[in-house]
């Protein structure tokens, strides 16, 4: 379907209009930072025809300006949607910073629909009336608390959809899928990022960079849009002084925290280092699906070989499970594979179990390999449920505590039947006496 993006300030009514138009009551609270932003997509019908809404959302209260937020709207705007809807307060009038807008929208040349929202009653049009000085066209006089005028927005709106939008299948249902991009200093982060955005994009956010606060990057790879969390982290230029390492560190967890599939980068011109492996942990201790890029494979040689696989087998083997791409950020090379590789862990990491498939397995499983008896007791398990997704959490009833070498062969044997190639699993117990 095409994709309408809405624009606008915070509070000037943007989430009431999102709500209005799905035909929904309950509010979106967009001033709670971070409450939005997981949600960016809607679909949404009108007089038959289907579209999909973007909200630009987003907006933090932080010490960061306004401006570099209303450019991240504009840019988000600018690459996926195929209207434009920007919405304005109208019992406030105009601002510097709608005006802002305004000049963006100017660049980006798609069709824009100016919402004057809050005119409540015929009375205050006159109010809709003055933004026709923003030279965006007619501005649509709208309440979109009570409705008003916004039915006739619509059809005029429909009139501007696409037959076929641009973009509409690269945007998953949920949203774009949000991905962390991480690692040590120096071991390719940015260089990827910029090679998945593509050489064009590199110029404007090495600009933008140098005042954008930590901030999303959408970057369309295999047909679909990716959100990139955190990036301005890793654009910006890394100065090795004092404490760097713990500001790296920081910026990894805030990465994560937001992350649903981390990409954790390695370099293979130089040893797997205790950092390396720290934040390794690090994602799977919060519970994010794994991708392993081993990057700067143009310097790979026959030593560096040797190594690898030693490092593979000693420092990784806890993370055997995670699919691994070998890449160079410097020239691209394999940066195809990362899109199957992304697919396999979240696909993994949003899996659910049946009970019934869960039990079955492990009845045949505790037939086979019994726990061993341990002073003259056999702990049996019950019943075993899944009990949430993302990442896959198990729960085994048992008559007993389990010895942690079975449930670590449990565990095993739970990836290889159910295949959660990509995902960390935790599979925890209760006794019942
Ligand atoms: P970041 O700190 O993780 O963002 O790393 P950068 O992207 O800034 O890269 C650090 C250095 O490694 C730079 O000098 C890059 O040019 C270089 N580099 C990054 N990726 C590759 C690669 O695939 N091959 C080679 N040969 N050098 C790379």
């Amino acid at each position: 379907p095409p994709v309408v993006a809405i624009l606008g300030r915070p509070n000037v009514g943007k989430s009431s209009l999102v709500n209005r138009i799905l035909g929904r009551r309950e509010a979106v609270v967009e001033d709670v930072p971070g409450v939005t932003r997981d949600r960016v997509t809607y679909q949404a019908e009108w007089a038959g025809r289907e579209f999909t809404i973007v909200d630009t959302g987003g907006w933090e209260h932080d010490a960061k300006g306004i401006h570099a937020r209303v450019a991240e709207q504009a840019e988000i705007a600018a690459d996926l949607a195929d209207v434009v809807v920007f919405v304005v307060d109208a019992a406030v009038g105009p601002t510097a910073t709608d005006e802002g807008v305004v000049k963006l929208l100017r660049r980006i040349k798609k069709p824009v629909f100016l919402i004057a929202n809050k005119i409540d009653d015929f009375n205050q049009e006159p109010e809709a009336a003055a933004l026709w000085s923003l030279g965006m066209g007619k501005p649509y006089p709208v309440s979109a608390i009570h409705g008003r005028g916004v039915a006739d927005f619509l059809d005029d709106l429909m009139e501007k959809l696409p037959e076929h939008s641009a973009y509409g299948g690269m945007i998953p249902s949920g949203g774009p899928r949000r991905v962390a991009l991480i690692g040590r200093p120096n071991v390719g982060k940015s260089s990827l990022l910029n090679k998945l955005a593509g050489s064009e994009r590199v110029v404007v956010d090495n600009l933008a960079g140098t005042t954008r606060d930590p901030v999303d990057e959408l970057i369309e790879l295999g047909g679909r849009v990716w959100r990139f969390v955190d990036t301005a982290g890793i654009r910006r230029r890394q100065h090795m002084s004092q404490g760097a390492d713990y500001y790296a560190s920081l910026r990894t967890q805030a990465a994560l925290e937001k992350a649903e599939v981390a990409v954790i980068l390695l370099a293979v011109d130089e040893r797997l280092s205790e950092q390396d492996i720290r934040i390794l942990n690090t994602a799977i201790e919060a519970g994010r699906a794994i991708v392993l890029a081993f990057n700067k494979w143009d310097l790979m040689d026959e030593d560096r070989r040797r190594y690898l696989e030693r490092e593979i087998e000693q420092d990784l083997a806890h993370v055997e499970w995670a699919p691994r791409v070998n890449i160079s950020a410097k020239t691209g090379w394999h940066k195809d594979r990362l899109v199957p590789a992304l697919d396999t862990a979240l696909e993994s990491w949003d899996k659910r179990i049946s009970t019934g498939k869960l039990n079955a397995f492990l009845g045949e499983l505790v037939a086979a390999n019994p726990h061993p008896v341990r002073g003259g007791k056999q702990p049996r398990i019950l019943f075993a449920t899944q009990v949430s997704a993302r990442p896959p959490r198990f729960v085994l009833f048992t008559t007993g505590f389990l010895d942690p070498g079975y449930r670590r062969f449990i565990t095993r044997r739970l990836r290889e039947t159910f295949g959660f190639e990509g995902t960390p699993i935790e599979v925890s117990m209760r006794v019942r006496e």
